[in-house]
């Protein structure tokens, strides 16, 4: 059976970005009969108001997605560690005391924004990682990754050059998103990835991490974001719209509508239900080009 998640992070309420991600996961594993899981991406220190974990479980529920398990990641920090000690007896893992101005002064630009990081540290393996008071990283030199997007997009990648050698963990202790969702999506038994198009630069770097640790290879589907007017990613951290505000403007099946018209599975904006988008889902029908939605206060507009 096909296995599908949606995994928001908890650093806000969920906005139209956030609940189109979550009904394109859902319409993708519903249309083929398979499980939906999902998973509370709560373990990024700035991410952990519990007020926001509670108020985005709930406007996934307002909006009608259901799923048939919920996983809350900052519960699954003994597989985490399962898979650091694994990279360990591998010889990969490394302590890493670079800064970001050291990173960003070898002046290596980074597929995904940002700096490669030029692998400065990688003598410095480590067999024992909870001694450490340091990052810790990856060393992914020589992994040249082969990766298609479903819908035919080449995600592949030299890794160490693209992206730099992955932090899997922080000084602070904290497990990083790159190797939680690998380690998460694996042991869930996901066979699906359906996210947005912000992702797909991340995908060669799971890959890689998903080979070390034995995992196998899930399909991959990126899809469109709703941008904000400047071309930004709508984000919980841009003034966009949340959904308790939004909530007072909308019922489910209108913004259902909205966001289906806004991803060409419909004409128009017009009310629908998740059930009758279900009728005829189809990835053909969704459209590949980002969409800039705005807020005027009562409506969000396209
Ligand atoms: N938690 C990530 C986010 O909200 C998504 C993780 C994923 O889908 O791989 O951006």
């Amino acid at each position: 059976m096909e296995i599908g998640r949606f995994a928001p992070t908890t650093s806000g309420r969920a906005h139209p970005g956030t609940l189109l991600a979550g009904l394109l996961a859902w319409l993708d594993i519903r249309s083929r009969g398979g499980r939906f899981v999902l998973r509370m991406e709560d373990i990024d220190p700035t991410a952990q108001s519990g007020a926001h974990r509670e108020g985005l479980l709930d406007d996934l529920q307002w909006f009608g997605l259901n799923w048939d398990d919920l996983v809350w990641q900052s519960q699954r920090q003994s597989s985490h560690e399962a898979a650091l000690d694994q990279l360990a007896a591998s010889g990969l893992l490394y302590e890493c005391g670079c800064s970001r101005t050291t990173i960003k002064a070898a002046g290596l630009p980074s597929a995904a924004g940002g700096w490669v990081y030029p692998g400065t540290c990688r003598h410095r393996r480590l067999a024992d990682w909870r001694g450490s008071r340091l990052n810790l990283r990856v060393d992914l030199s020589g992994w040249n990754i082969e990766v298609k997007d479903e819908g035919g997009d080449d995600l592949g990648q030299v890794v160490s050059q693209a992206l730099g050698d992955p932090m899997v963990r922080r000084a602070d202790g904290g497990v990083t998103y790159q190797l939680a969702v690998v380690v998460d999506d694996a042991e869930a038994g996901v066979t699906r990835v359906v996210r947005g198009r912000d992702l797909a630069s991340s995908t060669a770097t799971q890959v890689a991490l998903r080979k070390i640790l034995g995992f196998p290879i899930p399909v991959y589907r990126h899809h469109l974001l709703l941008l904000e007017p400047q071309g930004e990613k709508l984000a919980k951290l841009h003034q966009s719209i949340a959904t308790d505000e939004l909530r007072k403007h909308y019922r489910p099946e209108e913004l259902v509508g909205f966001l289906a018209a806004a991803s060409g599975l419909r004409p128009t904006p017009t009310e629908v239900t998740l059930q009758e988008l279900l009728a005829d889902f189809s990835w053909d029908r969704v459209s590949r080009q980002d969409r800039v939605v705005t807020w005027d206060g009562r409506a969000v507009r396209m």
